[in-house]
């Protein structure tokens, strides 16, 4: 009983931003489909037997069930409300025209939208799979042994069973191919979101500059594509930075570091990235330059950094930062090199600060 259970209330997350989209358009491009083609049954009927337009027409309305029943998120209710219907029309042609009808296809159809549902258990699916093969066997043998209760003249069964296989492959195809284009969909928008994802956790919201592990990994790459090529790197701390916080504010502090973001934008011109390596510390990377080069750079920096006049709700105030260079010695690990950096600038401001340190 449990297992019947469970098998009956097993759905999609019903968290509309959970759902499956492929399966829900794969089976709702089935289900409309379906409720054409019932209709197409319903006006070639009266060509075959004027009693029987009330059947198709009854098939539509339980499609219209279905249809409803996914747009309620009960994706188990319309599965089995659909495997009925496909059930139920093929038993019903089957014993009313016989097994030459041809809609015994549409028992493939049910396969196909259980195979697709991604989030049923395969024991679920190959229980599916069985009682769908057990069907269709039955149909079988019942076919053989009870004569069909109306007997097409040729030209009414050619045509009955043309439809029906037309039918059959254009639901088949409809339904691969809205599930294959919804997949890509979904999977391309995944992609760009994880792509998003990405750079946003690289990247420091307040600055816009790229954060720690980005230009670790940024220099990892640069060092692995270019082994022979020196390239310098160094650490810049803002001094006193905590008194423009007590003094000002912590909005003045956190403008004092977006304007020297900015003055790094204009001051670097290709000569170096630069990321926020922590608080009020920030990382230079110069690839290609050597230390008296890259000391050389930073020291106009300092200047720049120096002349720079901050103002903040009319107070007016400058700062003043000091830097650590260090070079690669193409050996030493990264971590080391950046120690080494960070040793400088610890010299430096034991040293009176505001300078740079080679
Ligand atoms: P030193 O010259 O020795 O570097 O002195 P300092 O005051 O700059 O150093 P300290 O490490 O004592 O203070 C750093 C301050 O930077 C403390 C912290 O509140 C401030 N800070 C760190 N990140 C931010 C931030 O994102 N915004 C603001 N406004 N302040 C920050
Ligand atoms: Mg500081
Ligand atoms: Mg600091």
């Amino acid at each position: 009983m449990k297992f019947f259970l469970d098998f009956m209330h097993q759905k999609v997350p019903r968290d509309r931003g959970d759902m499956p989209v492929y399966y829900r358009r794969a089976l709702r491009t089935g289900e409309v489909l379906q409720a054409v083609y019932f209709l197409v049954c319903f006006f070639l009927y009266p060509l075959i037997n004027h009693r029987w337009e009330w059947i198709p027409a009854l098939f539509i309305a339980v499609t219209g069930g279905c249809l409803w029943a996914l747009k309620t998120q009960k994706t188990r209710t319309n599965l089995i409300l659909y495997a009925l219907m496909c059930g139920g029309w093929v038993f019903w042609n089957v014993q009313h025209f016989g097994w030459n009808s041809g809609v015994q296809h549409f028992l493939t159809l049910l396969i196909v939208l259980v195979f697709f549902n991604i989030y049923d258990r395969p024991l679920y699916k190959i229980i599916w799979l069985i009682l769908i093969l057990a069907f269709r066997i039955l149909l079988f043998y019942f076919s053989q042994q009870v004569p069909a209760l109306y007997r097409m003249n040729t030209e009414a069964n050619t045509v009955y069973q043309t439809v029906n296989t037309v039918a059959f492959f254009v639901m088949l195809a409809g339904m691969c191919i809205i599930f294959s284009t919804s997949i890509q969909d979904t999977e391309r928008q995944l992609r760009l979101k994880n792509q998003t994802l990405y750079k946003e956790a690289g990247t420091d919201p307040l600055t816009g500059l790229p954060n720690r592990r980005a230009m670790i990994e940024q220099i990892e790459k640069y060092c692995s594509q270019n082994p022979d090529q020196p390239f310098s790197v160094a650490i810049a701390d803002i001094d006193y930075f905590k008194q423009v916080n007590d003094t000002y504010g912590h909005n003045c502090g956190d403008y004092t570091l977006v304007r020297l973001t900015e003055l790094f934008a204009e001051h670097a011109m290709g000569r170096y990235t630069v990321c926020r390596w922590g608080g009020e510390e920030f990382c230079f990377f110069m690839p290609g330059l050597n230390l008296d080069e890259a000391g050389v750079l930073m020291q106009d920096l300092n200047y720049a950094a120096e002349k720079m006049e901050l103002k903040y709700d009319d107070c007016e105030f400058s700062i003043t930062i000091t830097i650590g260079v260090e070079e690669y010695d193409f050996a030493s690990p990264l971590e080391e090199l950046l120690d080494s950096a960070d040793e400088k600038l610890y010299m430096g401001k034991n040293s009176g600060r505001n300078k740079v340190i080679v």
